[in-house]
């Protein structure tokens, strides 16, 4: 999964990129659902997020590394095809 830091700005553009519906508006910045955050593996190539993002704060949330594979396991779940 990535996570958002400290720098988002909450300029509020990745939230209605996310396919996963996993970003949301925390008490402070924005939040991505680890649980949701597919990192975009079944729906694009690149992590949507990512590329709209304009202070790069989103990175692959280091206590939540995970395989391609586990990542598609997680697509399957959330959208109900395994
Ligand atoms: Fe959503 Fe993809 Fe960003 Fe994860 S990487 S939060 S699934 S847009
Ligand atoms: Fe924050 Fe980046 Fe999302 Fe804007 S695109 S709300 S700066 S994480």
């Amino acid at each position: 999964a990535l996570m958002i830091t400290d720098e988002c700005i909450n300029c509020d553009v990745c939230e209605p990129e996310c396919p996963n519906e996993a970003i949301f508006l925390g008490p402070e910045i924005y939040q991505i659902d680890p649980d949701r955050c597919t990192e975009c593996v079944g729906h694009f190539d690149e992590p949507q997020c990512v590329q709209v993002c304009p202070v790069a704060c989103i990175p692959v949330d280091p206590q939540r590394m995970e395989s391609r594979e586990t990542l598609w396991q997680k697509y399957q779940r959330l959208t109900g095809e395994a």
